[in-house]
C-alpha cells in the first residue's frame, strides 16, 4: 500500500493550491440562507466555473477537468483547507448531477449539466413530505399526466435553500393506485413554475432559506422526468448513495475543522488560558478520527476506481462523518467555554463565532441525508446481515 502522493498529485494538489489562494473571497460571504448571500454564492461559483474548479471531476466536455476520485479527494482537500466558502452548488452537484449522468437523457445532459457548472441553475431537493421523511416512499404529492405536461397537487418540506433556488429536483407520485415504491417519478421543476408557491420555515437564527414548497395544479413539461415514468425509486436511490457516501460530505471539510481544532488550541496556549486536559485527549481524538475517515475514504476511492461499487457502505461513512462533524465542534465549544456562545459579529468572538454556527448546523448532520436511526438499520441489515424486525 502506497500512501505518498504521486509526483502528478503533489502537482495537481500544488494547482489547486495556488488558485484557491489567489482567488478565493477576501471576506466571508454572507449566509447561504439569506437572499443576498444566495446570489454572493452563486457569483462565488461563478468565479470557480471560470477558472475551471466548479466540478473537476466531470468531463470537461460539460465544464469539469477528467479528475478521478483521487484527485476529486485532493482538490476537496485543498478547497477547505483554504477557508473558501461553503458550496451553494452542492445539492445540484453531489445530488443531482451524478444522477442525470446515469439516468438522463443526451439532451437532459447537455442542457442541465453546464448550467448547474456555472452557477446558472442552483438546485434544491424536494424529497421530504409532512408525512414522508425517513419512509419516503410514503411520497404523496401527486403529478397526473394532462397531455405534455404534468399537473402536480401535494406539499414538500425541508428544502434547503428552496426559497431561492431555481430548480427543484423531486420526487412525486405519478400513479396513485401502485404501492409505494412503485408509482414514483423522479420530475425536474422549475421553481417558477406555475401553481408552486415557496414559503420560508420559520428558523430560530431568523434566515429563510430553508422552505416548504406547494403545488396547486403546478404543470411541469412532461420531458423533464429523469428517467423513466414509475421508476423514481430507483432512480432517487441512486443518489442517495451519493449524498450519504462519498460526494456530498468529502472528508476535506472535517481535515479542515479538525486544523481550525489544533489552531484554536494553539490560539488558547498563547493567550496563556488554561486548558482542562481532559480536553487534550478530545482534540486529539477528533483529529485522528478526521484522518481515519480521510484514509477510509481514499481506500474506498481506490476500490471503486478498480470498478467495485459503493452499496451500503454509503451507510457506514454517514453515520461516521456526521458524529465527526458534531465530534470536532463540541470539542471546540468545551475548549472554548463561555466564549463559545459568542455568535458571528460579537467582538471576543473566536474565529468570528464559525465554531458556534458549525455546531448548530452539525446538529443536523444525523437527521439530513436519512437519519443515522435509518442508516444503522441499514448497516445491520444489509452490511452485517442482521435479520430484519
Ligand atoms: C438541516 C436539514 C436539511 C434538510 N434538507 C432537505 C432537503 O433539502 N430536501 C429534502 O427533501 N429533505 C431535507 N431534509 C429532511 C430530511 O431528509 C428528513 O428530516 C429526514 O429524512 C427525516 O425525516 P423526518 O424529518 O420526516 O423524520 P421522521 O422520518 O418522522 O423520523 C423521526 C424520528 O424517528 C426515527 N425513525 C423513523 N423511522 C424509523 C425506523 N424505521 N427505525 C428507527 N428509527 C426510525 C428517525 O430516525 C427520527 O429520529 C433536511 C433536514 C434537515 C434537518
Amino acid at each position: 500500500m502506497d500512501l505518498e502522493l504521486s509526483p502528478r498529485h503533489l502537482e495537481f494538489r500544488d494547482e489547486c493550491r495556488s488558485w484557491l489562494a489567489a482567488n478565493k473571497p477576501a471576506r466571508p460571504l454572507r449566509s447561504m440562507d439569506t437572499a443576498a448571500g444566495f446570489e454572493e454564492h452563486r457569483e462565488w461559483e461563478r468565479v470557480l466555473f471560470d477558472g475551471g474548479w466548479s466540478v473537476p471531476g466531470w468531463p470537461a466536455s460539460y465544464g469539469g477537468r477528467d479528475c478521478d476520485l483521487i484527485e476529486w479527494l485532493i482538490y476537496e482537500e485543498e478547497y477547505w483547507l483554504s477557508g473558501a466558502p461553503g458550496r451553494v452548488s452542492a445539492n445540484g452537484v453531489s445530488l443531482l448531477a451524478p444522477t442525470i449522468f446515469n439516468f438522463g437523457t443526451q439532451a437532459q445532459q447537455d442542457h442541465f449539466l453546464p448550467k448547474m457548472a456555472s452557477g446558472e441553475h442552483i438546485w434544491a431537493q424536494g424529497w421530504s413530505e409532512p408525512g414522508a421523511g425517513s419512509d419516503l416512499a410514503a411520497i404523496a404529492t401527486r403529478a397526473i399526466r394532462d397531455g405534455d405536461h404534468y399537473v402536480l397537487n401535494g406539499q414538500k418540506t425541508w428544502c434547503s435553500r428552496g426559497a431561492f433556488a431555481d430548480w427543484i429536483f423531486c420526487i412525486v407520485r405519478t400513479d396513485p393506485e401502485a404501492e409505494r415504491h412503485a408509482g414514483l417519478t423522479y420530475l425536474l421543476v422549475p421553481a417558477d413554475a406555475p401553481g408552486l408557491e415557496r414559503r420560508p420555515i420559520g428558523r430560530l437564527d431568523g434566515e429563510p432559506g430553508f422552505a416548504e414548497l406547494f403545488f396547486d395544479d403546478c404543470r411541469v413539461r412532461v420531458d423533464n422526468v429523469l428517467g423513466e415514468e414509475g421508476q423514481g425509486w430507483a432512480v432517487a436511490m441512486a443518489a442517495a448513495g451519493s449524498e450519504r457516501g462519498l460526494n456530498l460530505r468529502s472528508p476535506g471539510r472535517f481535515m479542515a475543522a479538525a486544523e481550525r481544532l489544533t489552531e484554536l488550541v494553539r490560539t488558547l496556549r498563547a493567550e496563556q488560558r488554561e486548558i482542562d486536559p481532559r480536553r487534550r485527549d478530545e482534540v486529539t481524538d477528533a483529529w485522528i478520527r478526521a484522518q481515519a475517515y480521510r484514509w477510509q475514504t481514499y481506500a474506498t476511492a481506490a476500490r471503486l476506481m478498480d470498478g467495485a461499487e459503493l452499496g451500503s457502505e454509503a451507510s457506514l461513512m454517514k453515520v461516521f462523518w456526521s458524529e465527526l462533524d458534531l465530534e470536532l465542534h463540541a470539542t471546540a465549544l468545551r475548549l472554548l467555554g463561555d466564549r463559545g456562545e459568542l455568535a458571528a459579529g460579537a467582538p471576543d468572538a473566536v474565529d468570528g463565532g464559525r465554531w458556534l454556527d458549525g455546531y448548530v448546523f452539525a446538529l443536523s448532520g444525523p437527521i439530513y441525508a436519512g437519519t443515522n436511526e435509518i442508516q444503522r438499520n441499514i448497516i445491520a441489515e444489509r452490511v452485517l446481515g442482521l435479520p430484519r424486525r
